[in-house]
């Protein structure tokens, strides 16, 4: 199928077209920057607001032109009006993410499907950030780490559902990290700065908290806080920073392929851009003969591409929703999804 998806759940405003028959995607986005400060949920919506019908126009052009080029492949249509909408269906994040930003977006998606009369698929945004690598791996059966600005958790499929193996047991990964670099007075988002800082920094020593699966960032960051209040380098703090935050997901990663018996990890989420992260979670797949992959950047941070790419495969096993069903949901878990297209790999 071919399925135009649309992203909206905290700072980019998203939209793709997925092409399942020559595996393309196409990604058009537009992010918000705040002017000081984090992510403020009413700033965010107003970019939503503004951002998303461009964003849209610029992946159904891209469709029809991928329709266009098929009919005139097939000699169908040479008239060149199309009967066939450009598009199989319409997926949107659902959740988790920012109500305020969350409803401009279904109602976007809502609109587009009912123009177009074509279905709408309702996709979990976290569920996103894993199937893209997985999509992009080709693995059959990974453990899953989800490093992104507002969640942190590693997962792995069990009897139709995403499990979650272990979390966050308060603030997301990125967030955290964000938290720091604001109390600093560096603007959002923190995590690349902190990884430009790290380069010139010597490691300093803050709490390392993991408990089984689950750990904890809140206090890393009163201590990294205090440290810079206190006079150490900024640069040796970030550098403590990405060392203990990663060493503790590395950790967590290895000890879930482990107690699972699986050998493939992926990574997922913004944070998956970082360097260091990647290194240290290839380093340990290597050391324990496991596959390690993480999708390219633009993949990983929050993006459109991701939705259109499961919501291809959620089409696919007929996952589609109606209007009233659409609602959207700020809490919405991975372990609350039903992953039926795991059925159905043909996408
Ligand atoms: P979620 O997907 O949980 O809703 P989100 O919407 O905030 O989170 P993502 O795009 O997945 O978005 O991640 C954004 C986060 O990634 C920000 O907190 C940002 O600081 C962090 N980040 C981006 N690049 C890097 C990097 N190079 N190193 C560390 N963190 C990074």
């Amino acid at each position: 199928p071919r399925i135009l998806g649309i992203e909206g759940t905290a700072w980019a405003a998203s939209a793709a077209v997925y092409d399942s028959e020559t595996d393309s995607t196409f990604i058009e986005s537009d992010a918000y920057e705040p002017d000081s400060g984090g992510i403020h949920p009413r700033e965010a919506a107003e970019h939503m607001h503004t951002a998303i019908p461009q964003v849209v126009e610029a992946a159904l052009s891209h469709a029809r032109e991928l329709q266009a080029e098929a009919d005139e492949s097939t000699g169908d249509d040479p008239a060149g009006i199309a009967a066939d909408p450009p598009i199989d269906a319409v997926a949107f994040s659902r959740g988790p993410g920012l109500g305020p930003c969350l409803r401009i977006v279904a109602t976007a998606a809502r609109a587009l499907a009912g123009t177009l009369d074509v279905p709408l698929v309702g996709v979990n945004h976290m569920v996103a950030h894993l199937e893209i690598g997985r999509h992009t791996a080709d693995f059959e059966d990974p453990v899953c780490l989800n490093a992104s600005g507002a969640n942190a958790h590693l997962l792995a499929y069990r009897n139709g559902r995403y499990r979650v193996l272990g979390e966050t047991m308060d603030t997301g990964v990125g967030n955290a990290i964000d938290k720091f670099t604001r109390h600093v007075g560096w603007s959002h988002p923190g995590g690349p700065k902190v990884e430009a800082a790290a380069a010139d920094g010597e490691y300093v020593d803050l709490p390392y908290v993991v408990k089984g699966m689950d750990f904890s960032f809140s206090g890393i960051m009163s201590a990294a806080k205090a440290a810079v209040d206190d006079g150490t380098p900024v640069e040796d703090v970030c550098a403590g920073l990405q060392e203990t935050i990663f060493a503790m997901l590395t950790e967590v990663a290895e000890r879930a392929l482990s107690l699972t018996g699986r050998d493939e990890l992926v990574l997922g989420g913004g944070v998956g851009q970082n360097e260091r992260l990647r290194a240290m979670l290839r380093k340990m797949c290597e050391a324990r003969g496991a596959t390690f992959h993480a999708p390219e950047p633009r993949f990983l941070r929050d993006n459109a591409g991701m939705i259109a790419v499961l919501g291809a495969k959620m089409y696919a096993a007929g996952e589609t929703i109606a209007v009233e069903e659409s609602a959207v949901d700020p809490d919405f878990r991975p372990d609350q999804v039903d992953v039926v297209w795991r059925g159905n790999e043909t996408v």
